[in-house]
């Protein structure tokens, strides 16, 4: 072979190497893989863009992102809730984007101000019944769970669980830390049996008059209610506003793709990818162009909280620490 030719064939090697490298992001994900499957598939299809995900919890994701440094083969991190979001752009492990793609799909409240990431789906945590046992009426409120008209009444998930933390801070930011601490120390009085371990057995407990009200993300009664439609139990919007966290995403700074990363992110914020990647698991868009699903919208309409999501990390440890006060296993 000519020196020239072995040349060429190094450069077409060098080339193509990186051409393929090109077509695959590597994303670390925390959401369940049948939920980002269909997702995936769609934006291979469309753009011949591999992507490659390894599920994990956001914590354990966080360290491995740590400790992998420079060599992480990552590019996105795609995690649940607002607080490991915040807690990785803190960590400095994601990449600040300028995309007025991206901030013209994600309210500003969805989104990091300086653009290390961005919601792509709205979970509701609001407040569950039993039709049989309670009227409507007689809801009101987070807050109004805890008055004595509750007593024995009321089912709460742990307190260990990031959902029931996260909603703890934004009420700390919405209401002050005394107001809250009182409400919860009422919620614990007002617990009809032990807090449970997943948001599903709440419903069901509801369902099954174990206790007349409960806290959880509407995402787990789609789940129920598609099961067994005629499950005895629905959801109240309060009028004072929901409470409302997120699934989202940022580029890692250590990406070597990142343009690549943000063209991907900037497709699923986008009308064509939201739908998908709501409907899967019945939560909400961010996208105010694109409605939930019908299925999702019979359950009736709501207003979020108007706070950033962002307070959900920054004041996490002063909600763990209320609740542990206030005696909220
Ligand atoms: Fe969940």
């Amino acid at each position: 072979m000519s020196p020239i030719r072995s040349i060429s064939l190094l450069l077409m090697l060098v080339l193509s190497s990186q051409l393929s490298a090109a077509e695959t992001l590597t994303i670390y994900s925390e959401r369940k893989e049948h939920l980002t499957k269909p997702v995936f598939e769609a934006y291979t299809k469309k753009t011949g863009v591999k992507l490659i995900s390894m599920t994990d919890t956001a914590a354990a994701l966080t360290e491995r992102l740590k400790g992998e440094g420079n060599k992480s083969p990552a590019d996105i991190l795609l995690t649940v809730d607002a607080g490991n979001l915040w807690n990785a752009a803190r960590l400095g492990l994601l990449l600040p984007l300028k995309s007025p793609a991206l901030e013209g799909a994600v309210p500003p409240r969805l989104r990091d101000a300086e653009g290390r990431w961005f919601a792509l789906s709205q979970r509701a945590r609001t407040i569950v019944y039993n039709p049989s046992k309670v009227k409507p009426a007689e809801i009101q409120s987070y807050e109004n769970l805890a008055s004595p008209h509750f007593q024995k009444r009321l089912c709460l998930r742990s307190s260990k669980k990031v959902y029931n933390q996260s909603m703890v801070a934004l009420m700390i930011a919405e209401k002050g830390e005394a107001r809250v601490e009182k409400t919860v120390r009422g919620w614990v009085q007002n617990l009809a049996a032990p807090v449970f371990s997943d948001d599903s057995n709440v419903i069901e407990a509801v369902a099954a008059g174990q206790c007349d009200v409960g806290i959880v993300n509407s995402y787990y009664y789609g789940r129920l209610l598609q099961k067994n439609p005629k499950l005895s139990a629905k959801l109240y919007w309060p009028a004072s506003g929901v409470h409302v966290n997120i699934s989202g995403a940022g580029v890692l700074k250590t990406s070597r793709q990142a343009a690549a990363a943000q063209k991907f992110l900037e497709w699923l914020a986008s009308p064509e990818a939201q739908t998908l990647f709501s409907e899967g698991n019945y939560e909400y868009p961010v996208n105010p162009t694109v409605k939930p699903s019908a299925f999702v919208e019979a359950w009736g309409t709501f207003e979020a909280w108007p706070i950033p999501v962002a307070k959900a990390g920054e004041l996490q440890e002063a909600a763990i620490k209320l609740m542990d006060r206030a005696g909220y296993l």
